[in-house]
Order: structure tokens, then sequence, then C-alpha cells
């Protein structure tokens, strides 16, 4: 297409309605009917990104290729699309802020007062519109954080309002809102929507397209009742009910024309829907398995979005393997050697967490221990690898104190090291080992042969200490072979235990580049272990 088209998609009423979702949904839409799309987040907070942040405040901090640490839409943007995203696919109030301050100090402003209007938004225009422009798409969609009538997100949303002036035709907006149901009075209600609605209105802009949260499903006079009081074609009112899961959703959509009424909003000819056939297959075969492999989450966050990558690709590596991945959280703070046979009872796998800080850690180190002596499949990612390897060295390497640096500054059997380059870093945000490193795997292998014989491998990392070399051969002759490397720094990036089933390790991050058509090697070798070891 000769112009950019962008949708912007905002959500009232209520937050953890799945913007996320109908953002990525919108994109695997238009991309099945080959459009060149880019999906982005912009995030009302002020941090710079949400790599410090605590799990508990916003889920998963999901790492872009590029290094970026971001929003865990962005996730959900590469699993449903399959398309990379990178460093500007995430903007925050934050580097908003951040770009327009540093503008300011170099005099890029000429003695101008600098203000919300019109310089922040400003800025957020021009990071909208940087994608489009850079890399041409034919569409961007663009997810505003937050809800409308959030403080935080005002300026976002004057930015969409003159984006939109400006680009007439070229831009629209879908919004998102929930249709609570009133079981006392048996009845759904849109007064919500109204509310919702007329807020967004008052800001000067009007949605295109509503799309309605929903519980329960809604009555053609339902949505007629809406497009009515809206300002909005009953075709643009749709209704996106609660699906067995996130990955119907787009399908739903189409059914209902989502894409379509799109095209048409952005005059552009509608064509013949797409067949999403590969998808449909995903779906199939999801609703056809039955039986169930039961895998435990080590982790010390319990929280359902914390682990939101490591889920999702075991759920895509259930499906691809005809079964149902049934995940049990088993919070490592209350692992003890005493206990951990009776919580792990009936796994027919674990899979260690990544982490930081010391809290849970002794627990993870108590799974390993059981699951290596057991010879129960075991997949450590990142800090759930280096508590793999501090156990070997505890429990058969025989050094009792060793441990990482991390958890322990003064041990002398420090297997897991702060990495060379991290010994100087006092700035925490964004300084870690972090985006796609190449791996080297060792041919012949465990972790050669998951990967399909692949002897380079490029994946994401997220980590400031790293397995020491100075113990590598000791690992070695003791039977943890050392079978990932960097091929730059050497630094061990796999370790695995080839004697027992599946007992593998990595420094880096798989979990985040699983996808619904392309589910990741290492967790689909890892299921089918379990659903070996369920059958023994
Ligand atoms: N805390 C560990 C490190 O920084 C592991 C990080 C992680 O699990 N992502 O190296």
């Amino acid at each position: 297409m000769a112009e950019t088209k962008y949708i912007f998609v905002t959500g009232g009423v209520a937050s953890s309605l799945g913007k996320g979702i109908i953002s990525s949904s919108i994109g695997k839409l238009l991309q099945a009917r080959g459009y060149n799309i880019t999906i982005q987040k912009f995030d009302p907070y002020i941090n710079i990104d949400p790599g410090t942040l605590n799990p508990y405040e916003h889920g998963e901090c999901y790492v872009t290729v590029d290094g970026q640490e971001t929003d865990l839409d962005l996730g959900h943007y590469e699993r449903f699309t399959g398309i990379q995203t990178t460093r500007s696919n995430n903007i925050t109030t934050g580097r908003i802020y951040q770009n327009v301050i540093e503008k300011e100090r170099r005099g890029d402003y000429l003695g101008k007062t600098i203000q919300v209007v019109p310089h922040i938004t400003d800025e957020i225009k021009r990071n909208v519109k940087l994608l489009g422009e850079k890399y041409g798409f034919d569409f961007v969609i663009t997810e505003i954080g937050g809800t409308i009538g959030d403080i935080e997100s005002a300026p976002f949303l004057e930015a969409i309002r003159q984006l939109r002036w400006e680009m007439g035709k070229n831009a629209i907006n879908v919004h998102l809102t929930y249709v609570p149901y009133l079981a006392a009075a048996g009845e759904l209600k849109t007064k919500p929507t109204q509310m919702s609605v007329k807020q967004l209105q008052s800001q000067g802009i009007q949605p295109d397209i509503i799309v309605l949260r929903t519980e329960h499903h809604l009555s053609d006079d339902l949505r007629k009742k809406v497009a009515h009081f809206c300002n909005v074609d009953l075709e643009a009112v749709i209704q996106s009910e609660d699906m067995p899961s996130i990955y119907e959703v787009p399908v739903n959509m189409q059914q209902q024309g989502l894409d379509a009424t799109i095209l048409r909003k952005l005059d552009i000819p509608v064509g013949e829907t797409p067949q999403l056939g590969p998808w449909r297959n995903f779906l199939e075969r999801r609703s056809k398995a039955k039986e169930i492999v039961e895998v435990a989450l080590v982790g010390k966050y319990d929280l359902q979005d914390a682990y939101k990558s490591i889920r999702e690709s075991l759920a895509h590596a259930g499906v691809y393997n005809d079964y149902k991945v049934k995940l049990t959280f088993v919070n490592s703070e209350y692992l003890t050697r005493e206990n951990v046979a009776e919580k792990l009872a009936g796994f027919h796998g674990v899979v260690i967490c990544p982490g930081f800080g010391q809290r849970g850690t002794e627990g993870k180190i108590v799974a390993a221990e059981y699951t290596r002596t057991h010879d129960i499949p075991t997949f450590g990612i990142c800090l759930g690898m280096q508590m793999i390897v501090i156990e070997f060295a505890r429990n058969v390497l025989g050094y009792a104190d060793a441990n990482s640096r991390e958890m322990d500054a003064t041990t002398s059997h420090n297997v897991i090291d702060i990495m060379e380059e991290q010994k100087n870093i006092t700035q925490m945000g964004g300084t870690m080992r972090l985006g796609s490193y190449e791996c080297q795997i060792r041919k012949g292998s465990r972790t050669y042969e998951a990967y399909g014989n692949q002897e380079v491998v490029h994946e994401r990392h997220r980590h400031r200490y790293e397995f020491n070399s100075h113990f590598t051969e000791e690992y070695e002759n003791h039977g943890m072979k050392c079978v990932g490397t960097n091929p730059e720094s050497n630094l061990v990036e796999i370790v695995e235990i080839p004697n027992l089933k599946w007992y593998i390790g990595t420094q880096f991050h798989p979990e985040y580049s699983s996808t619904v058509l392309k589910p990741h090697p290492l967790f689909m070798s890892f299921i089918k272990a379990c659903i070996e070891n369920k059958g023994k």
C-alpha cells in the first residue's frame, strides 16, 4: 500500500480486558490477508522500561531480539503473528520524557518553554509513526496501555486525537470495553460502555469500532443499543465473548468481520476472507487433545502472568504433541528436602523458573536435586539453570557452600559468577546481558537432538550472572555437560545430564521465541519427554 494505515487500540471500563489479545488478533487477521504489519504498545507509566518492575506489578518482562525489556503484550504480538518486535515496539511515558528532556538539554528547542502539549505529544506522535515511516508497513497497530480516564493516558489520547485529524482516512480507533452481567437482575449492562465512549469523545476521539468484552452472548438488540448511543455502525460493534483459549479470538473476530470492517473504514477493498488454515489446525489439535501431562512450574511468583511466555510455550508444545499440558505452580519458597517428594508427587516433568534475588532459590535447588535423583524430566531456565548447576556442585561435586555470587558474595565455590563486564555496573535498568546471542551446540548432545540437529541457534538472554567456566572440566567429568556455548565469549549457555531422561538447563530464555505456528524445539522435546515419562 502506498501509505501506512494506523489503528489505535484503546480500552475503557476496566483494565485486563485483553487489549493485547485484540491487537494481536487484528494483526493476525490483517497479516493473513497478505499485509505487512507491526504492533506496538505505549505504556503510560514513568519507568523507562519494565525491566526494573517486580512481576507482581505487570507480570513477566518480555525481551525482544534487540535486547529491549518490554511489556508482556509484546509476547502476545509475537506468538500470534510470528513477527519479531524490537525496541521501538514498546514505549513508556518515561522514555518519551527522557527523549524530550535530552533534547531540551541539548538545546534543540531553541529557548522554548517545554510543555506536555506540544512537546510531549509531538514526541509521542513521532514515536507512533517511527516504525511505519522507517519500514513502510501497511498497518501499524498501536495499543495504548491503561484505561480511558487515567491521568497518565491523557497525553497519549491527545496525540491520537491530533494524529487522527492529520491522517484523516488513514487512521481509526478501536475501543475495547466491558459489558458486565448483573446476576441479581439477570441483565447485561451497556452503561459503562456508553460512559467510556463519552469519556473518549470528550477527549476528541470518536471510536470507529467498539469491541465489547463479555462473559455472555450479546443480542443484536443490545449491540444496536451500543451502536445507537455511541455513534458507530452496527457492524462495527463486535463482541468478544470468553473463549476456551485466547488463540480462538482471531477466528471469532474474523467471523464477526472485524478485519473486514477495519478495511472498509480505511477505504481499502475488502477482498476474500482468508482461511487461516494452519491456525485452525492448531486450534483443532488443541481441542482434540484429551490426554493430560502434568508439569510443575517451580517458581516464586504466584501469579499467572509472571511466567506468561513459559506457560504459553508449554501449551504450544502440548498441542503439537497432542496432549493437554496441565500446569501447576509450586512455590519454591516453601519447598524443603522434607516436603519435596510430596509436593512434586505425580508430576511428569518440572520447570525450574527464572528469577532474581535470594528468595525461593533454596527451594529451587531442592527441586533440582529431587528431579535429578528421581530422573524426572527437568527444564531449568535462566535462574533455573543456575540452580541446577549449584545443586550439582553441592551434591555431586561435594562443594557444600556452592552458590551464585548473586546469593552469596563470599562463597569460594562461586559456580555461578558475576559477568566480567557487569562488575562495575551501578545502574540497574537495561544493563544486563540482554537480547539475542549466538549459541553453538555440541554435536550429538541431547540438546542438539532436541533442536533437530542444529549446531548454531540464536536465543534471547536476560541475566547478569553466568556459569563460572573455571569449573567446566569438573562438571564434565562428573556427568553434567556444558553443551552450549557462545562462540565469541565462550560463556556456557546450556548444561545437560545426558544420563538422565531429560535434564537440561539454559542460560537463555527459549520461551520468548515460541509461537503458535512455530513451537520452540526445546519445549517440544521437553513435553515429549514428560509424556514418555508418564507412560513409563
Ligand atoms: N538472577 C539471575 C541473573 O541475573 C537470573 C536471571 C533470570 O532468571 N532471568 O543472572
